[in-house]
């Protein structure tokens, strides 16, 4: 199969990774590959000169390797280069000029991962959109053979893609009846193969979860927001900003989590109050009142009241201006947010995405739908492109005809749980919302090494308890605080800047309960403890364990008592997501790329890196993804003496390969527990030793920069999100306690559980069963979801895999 990759509409982070996803899995698969300059404009224009470099198809499937001669013909075609630097002149004398249709090699797309927007080049084709336009892309098509054709765009590119489908057996008629094209050649070509994957920093696509490009994007709001924060504060002032999304409140909606906005608005969902003025007025006057010194107002460009006036952010600065008298500024974050290096998802998934791209063009036939390769409870998946494109207009026109609760239902149920988290989390009542005798003095605690999302999670559990009328109490290093009774309440506004806060600002450590039981005990009963939030991670949840199986000793452990998933290792059992392993990964991928370049700028160096996880690999393997890692070392598979040898080979075998003065430096994980006796440092030597003049070796141990700094988005955004679930468990159980259902105050083993992501669903596992799944030896999961990943990062560094 000879395939071809366009990138089409705006440009979004992820686009690169994408095209090396799809150049390099085509490859292994067999394929010719081919890139389209400049979207559909590209495919419009063709080639003007002949000149295509060419090579024989690879004669192999599925198992192409480095010693395949074939793969190595299939390695470079010099044309990488001039992508990347444009089509100025070239010192090669290589030109672009005239050629859309380009083939590349594996070596081409090498060191894309980390360039944001998109290196192909993307349009919007005013041409496509005619049929002679589409005759003419056709024709370039066939002209140079190309049978299947990724598209990476927003909805719009995926429309023309799927029209450019329905339509291409009349387009190779009409281009047989002119004689452009020879029976051959129709015969050939009488099926087009397409997939769409979905490029869009809106995230406005529906029938996938998340579109590649969004999570960065919230990250460039999340860094703007941030900086705005302290000179916000400063000033005591209001800032309006305005984010993208014209359909689609995504980014305003996490981004106000993320963040801790006072005020968001967006399409799908218009203020129901009418005036909205007095509404958002009222809300963040409440703010001033007790003292808040600074006000974000988030407003989606595509925003509107009830009636679809469109609300502007000069206009909500107007209304904060002159209705409380704030100092108040405007942001438009405009193109900030497209651009910039992709965040560590926006690695992944489109990695993920483009490999399953090219497996659903191989597998596509005459009869099979277009797919568009999608993201759906945390898995890749292949719905019909007709009708994703058919239910993401659906929304615009819900939204059009002011039908606002179809636009909510058509968005995937997360959405409209982070809305109503949003509302729970930013607005203060007058009177909490429960009677006297339905609220509960909840205790929360940190336990374990800090995590990203830690201080998000206790923000939101506190600004929730303060609206029901619950009592939330901090309960300051874990349990040694709890002994010392180092306890005190906490308010709505003093935890008002936690989202954005690394570390532990409740303090946290790794003693357990059974230091001393019946004295934690006797603390509960003192501090009248009606239910506990412990948020940390393995010893956490060993925490939870041993106050539940207290029970039978101990009736003050006979109330509702929740665990928070939240370390960096991500190797609690049963969860796909514990808070803090997205901070992580992006901390190592921002140290990844920073290394890379040093690895590179000195050439032919191999650089073993060193990242915490204790025995779960969950880490090095998606961070090994997520960078373009040569080689990952985890403690699951471990390290023998034969893999080394073989490692050692391949890297020779790869420099030798590598073109003459332009070796990169290449970046083998390991993580710190793989092996205790090939050690970072003997893994180093040996590779130095044996590298000879052919590559360098060095190495560099993350250590606990890995913990990150700023928490992520994401684990925000997650950590508001398990926070409210735990309350609404934790009033559940409690309401089931007080009305007895329990005789004399048994709390069922169920009351004390872990909430769980599973297949992108919270589900809550009671800690008793948590115990089958957990391999307790090694502080791990008996499953590892992400370890088939092992696999694909060394089949796209092309190493053989070992069986
Ligand atoms: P973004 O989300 O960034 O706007 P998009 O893919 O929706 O991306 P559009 O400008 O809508 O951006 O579409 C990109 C290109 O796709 C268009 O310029 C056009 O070439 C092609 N296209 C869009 N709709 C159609 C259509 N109905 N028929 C043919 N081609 C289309």
């Amino acid at each position: 199969m000879k395939l071809a990759v366009l990138t089409s509409g705006g440009d979004s982070a992820g686009m690169n990774a994408v095209v090396r996803a799809v150049v390099k899995a085509g490859i292994l698969k067999g394929c010719e590959t081919w890139i389209v300059r400049e979207g559909y404009e590209g495919l419009v224009r063709g080639n003007t000169d002949a000149e295509t470099p060419s090579s024989p198809l690879l004669s192999t499937t599925l198992d192409v390797k480095i010693n395949d001669p074939t793969f190595i013909q299939n390695l470079r075609f010099g044309d990488g280069a001039l992508l990347r630097d444009g089509t100025g002149d070239h010192p090669s004398g290589r030109t672009l000029k005239g050629r859309y249709i380009v083939r590349v090699g594996w070596d081409d797309v090498r060191g894309w991962f980390a360039e944001g927007g998109t290196l192909i080049g993307t349009a919007r084709s005013q041409a496509f959109r005619t049929p002679e336009g589409r005759l003419n892309a056709a024709y370039n098509l066939i002209k140079e053979g190309i049978d299947a054709l990724v598209v990476c765009g927003g909805d719009g590119s995926l429309t023309g893609a799927d029209i450019f489908r329905a339509e291409w057996p009349s387009l190779v008629q009409t281009l047989r009846s002119q004689d452009r094209i020879t029976d051959e050649q129709v015969s050939r070509h009488g099926h087009l193969r397409i997939v769409g994957l979905v490029g869009s920093i809106d995230n406005d696509m529906s029938m996938t979860d998340l579109t590649i490009g969004a999570p960065t994007a919230l990250h460039r709001i999340c860094e703007a927001i941030d900086n705005i924060h302290s000179t916000a504060t400063s000033h005591s002032r209001a800032f309006v900003l305005e984010v993208m999304g014209r359909h689609c409140g995504w980014l305003s909606l996490m981004g106000g989590i993320s963040s801790g906005a006072d005020f968001i608005f967006i399409p799908e969902s218009p203020p129901k109050a009418d005036p909205w003025e007095d509404a958002m007025c009222e809300i963040i006057s409440k703010h001033r009142e007790i003292g808040k010194r600074k006000t974000i107002v988030i407003v989606a460009e595509g925003a509107h009241d009830v009636n679809l006036k469109p609300i502007r952010a000069e206009y909500v600065k107007d209304v904060l201006t002159d209705r409380l008298g704030l100092d108040t500024r405007v942001t438009t974050l405009g193109h900030i947010q497209r651009g910039g290096r992709p965040c560590a998802w926006d690695r992944i998934l489109p990695t993920l995405q483009g490999v399953n791209a090219v497996d659903a063009l191989l597998e596509a036939t005459p009869d099979s739908p277009s797919y568009m390769i999608g993201i759906q409870e945390n898995r890749v998946r292949r719905v019909p492109l007709v009708e994703a494109v058919k239910m993401t207009k659906a929304v615009a026109e819900a939204i059009k005809v002011q039908d606002f609760e179809k636009a909510m239902s058509l968005r995937d149920p997360e959405f409209r749980e982070n809305l109503e988290g949003f509302i729970a989390t930013s607005t203060l009542e007058k009177q909490p919302l429960l009677p006297p005798e339905k609220r509960i003095r909840v205790g929360i605690m940190h336990v374990g090494a800090p995590a990203g999302g830690m201080n998000a999670a206790t923000r939101a559990v506190v600004r929730y308890c303060k609206r029901q009328g619950h009592t939330p109490l901090a309960i300051s290093n874990g349990f040694k605080g709890l002994l010392d009774d180092n306890i005190h309440e906490l308010s709505w506004l003093g935890v008002d800047s936690w989202t954005v806060r690394g570390g532990s600002e409740l303090g946290t450590n790794r003693v357990l309960p059974d230091i001393d039981l019946g004295t934690v005990a006797s603390k509960f009963q003192e501090h009248h403890i009606q239910a506990l939030l412990i948020i940390g991670g393995f010893e956490a949840f060993n925490a939870l364990m041993i106050l539940e199986a207290g029970r039978v000793h101990y009736p003050a452990f006979h109330i509702p008592m929740v665990h928070i998933p939240a370390t960096i290792s991500n190797n609690v059992p049963m969860t796909e997501f514990s808070l803090g392993s997205d901070t992580s990964l992006n901390a190592l991928v921002d140290a990844c790329d920073s290394i890379k370049q040093s690895a590179s700028a000195s050439r032919n160096r191999v650089f073993v890196v060193e990242t915490q996880g204790g025995m779960c690999g969950y880490i090095a393997t998606m961070g090994a993804l997520a960078v373009g890692a040569s080689i990952v070392y985890t403690p699951e598979v471990g390290i023998n003496l034969d893999t080394l040898r073989d490692d050692v080979k391949w890297l020779k075998k790869r420099y030798a390969l590598d073109e003459k003065g332009k070796s990169e430096g290449r970046i083998v994980i390991r993580n710190e527990k793989a092996s205790t006796v090939y050690t970072t440092e003997v893994i180093t030597k040996i590779f130095k030793e044996e590298g000879g003049s052919l590559f360098d070796s060095r190495s560099a141990s993350l250590g606990h920069t890995l913990q990150g700094g700023v928490p992520s988005p994401l684990d925000r955004a997650y950590g508001a999100r398990y926070a409210l679930k735990s309350m609404a468990f934790i009033e559940k159980h409690h309401e089931q306690l007080r009305e007895k259902k329990f005789k004399a105050r048994q709390a069922g083993p169920d009351s004390a559980a872990v909430i769980t992501l599973q297949s992108a669903a919270l589900k809550w596992v009671p800690v008793r069963e948590m115990v089958e799944h957990a391999d307790m030896k090694n502080r791990r999961g008996k499953f590892a979801w992400w370890g088939k990943h092992k696999g694909l990062v060394e089949s796209l560094a092309a190493r053989p895999q070992l069986v």
